[in-house]
């Protein structure tokens, strides 16, 4: 055990978010920096188990509804990658190649995955035949990997990340966009009410989209701060990759058509660093009761004298709280190198949601203390009713962290006319809504012009109603189309 866990965290949060967040990382052993790949990092068990209960339930949601689980090889041939333009330019500069196979060169390179649509396309087109097999939905949770050119962050950017993406082929664009507003509906779903992560969804501009798709959907996690977090997206790529990986089906007249695609790509170890990253707090990591490795600890407090009655009190209680909660894992920390008050300050450091404390005088009063991480609230607790304590507590618990975290967005947004007034609402912490000419690609220099004088960047327009009208763009002056949203993003 590190002492370095035991000091926690040296800054605050809302002083230094960066170092707060390595630090957290590192003292909380949730990943090691320290592999010899620039970009890779090494997940602790700690947040592997996390991220395995992350997956479970994303998982049984996407089947729920209706997509099924495939795995396909991590290598591409180029020949594939090559078959959509813009998917080739895009992606080309961050891809890892394998050239070798032993000492011999390889007659075709293979990229290792950045993203697998050149992979699933090529098997679409040989299992895909008529219009009765469509929606044709089907997901891989896997790794990918690009060679990140920017600075990279714990489980934030790395070259090497873990996702779920998931591919769909329809017969219409009206059945691909109703795919869309699903995917948008199952982020919600996940993110917000599971792991308790504030979002709204922009249509993203067009030079800010995924390569090689017509439209996309992106969801921005909301901070206290005003920066904004880029989550899952979803993308409807039309016939952009049928056409070239000839993904057909014969409709009901028996004629040949192109498939409507849609691909949703939620990157599970980014979503961790979102969350570690929201809920989190100058004492450590916070995490909803269901993602937890750990639920309660039990940690006594004694002298020689005492040791051999509070300890065993400690282990019935222990006993209660297995037996009156099936799901919970319950830890007991007897160790005796160090002091009760440093088991607290690491125990919190890792989230653990109810911390139990049983000292000599409770033993006389028959309770025992309980801690809530979240607000580090304490109450006493009759033996005779720790089993319902536990039970309603691990009920309530992440309905609490939620009520904590969650921002609406309209109390985030101010409505800004100039980029003057923009910056003003963006240094004061808060996201602008203003008039834009085009998320066109006409309007890329307006968004450029923004970036370099408020260091915020134009998110796109708000999926849903938009009630704010503008008459003019920000920028340039001309009629405003779109009604958009601009945010400093982490
Ligand atoms: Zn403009």
């Amino acid at each position: 055990m590190s002492k370095e866990r035991i000091k926690g965290i040296s800054v605050k949060k809302n002083q230094n978010f960066s170092k707060w967040f390595l630090e957290l990382v590192q003292k909380a052993e949730l990943a090691d920096t320290r592999y010899k790949i620039k970009g890779m990092i090494v997940y602790m068990p700690w947040a592997t188990i996390t991220i395995r209960k992350m997956y479970e339930k994303y998982q049984n949601l996407l089947e729920k509804k209706g997509h099924l689980p495939i795995t396909l090889p991590s290598l591409i041939p180029e020949s594939n990658f090559k078959l959509e333009s813009d998917h080739v330019e895009g992606f080309t500069p961050e891809v890892f190649w394998v050239t070798h196979g032993g000492k011999n060169k390889l007659e075709e390179r293979l990229a290792l995955r950045p993203t697998s649509e050149t992979a699933f396309y090529q098997m679409y087109s040989l299992w895909i035949r008529s219009y009765k097999d469509l929606p044709f939905k089907r997901y891989q949770s896997c790794q990918v990997w690009r060679h990140e050119g920017k600075a990279t962050f714990p489980f934030f950017r790395a070259r090497e990340f873990h996702w779920i993406e998931s591919h769909n082929v329809f017969a219409s664009k009206k059945d691909a966009m109703s795919q869309i507003n699903e995917d948008m509906e199952t982020t919600y779903e996940m993110l917000q009410d599971n792991f308790c992560i504030p979002i709204i969804f922009f249509q993203r501009p067009h030079w800010d989209k995924f390569a090689g798709t017509e439209e996309t959907f992106a969801a921005d996690a909301l901070t206290q701060s005003g920066k904004v977090i880029q989550l899952p997206s979803t993308h409807y790529l039309g016939k952009k990759f049928s056409k070239p990986f000839n993904v057909t089906f014969l409709d009901k007249n028996n004629k040949e058509q192109y498939g409507h695609i849609t691909c949703y790509g939620p990157a599970i170890s980014r979503i961790y660093g979102g969350m570690v990253a929201i809920l989190g707090d100058d004492n450590g990591l916070v995490l909803p009761w269901d993602l937890s490795p750990l639920h309660v600890v039990i940690i006594p407090i004694y002298n020689a004298k005492t040791k051999n009655n509070v300890m065993k009190k400690a282990k019935e209680i222990e006993k209660t709280v297995k037996v009156s909660l099936k799901e919970c894992k319950v830890k007991l920390d007897d160790r005796d190198e160090i002091s009760p008050g440093e088991k607290f300050n690491e125990w919190e450091l890792r989230g653990v949601p109810l911390r139990i404390e049983i000292g000599p005088k409770d033993i006389e009063s028959k309770k025992v203390v309980a801690v809530n991480r979240i607000d580090r609230k304490k109450q006493a607790v009759k033996w005779t009713n720790i089993g319902k304590f536990v039970n309603d507590f691990s009920k309530n618990f992440t309905d609490q962290l939620k009520k904590k975290t969650l921002i609406s967005f309209e109390s985030k947004v101010k409505t800004a006319k100039t980029i003057i007034e923009i910056k003003k609402v963006i240094d004061d912490g808060m996201i602008a809504c203003t008039g834009f000419c085009s998320l066109e690609l006409s309007g890329k220099k307006c968004a450029e012009s923004i970036k370099e004088k408020t260091g915020a960047e134009v998110r796109g327009k708000r999926v849903g109603k938009e009630k704010n009208k503008f008459k003019q763009c920000c920028v340039c002056g001309k009629p405003s189309k779109e009604t958009v949203y601009i945010a400093k993003s982490y």
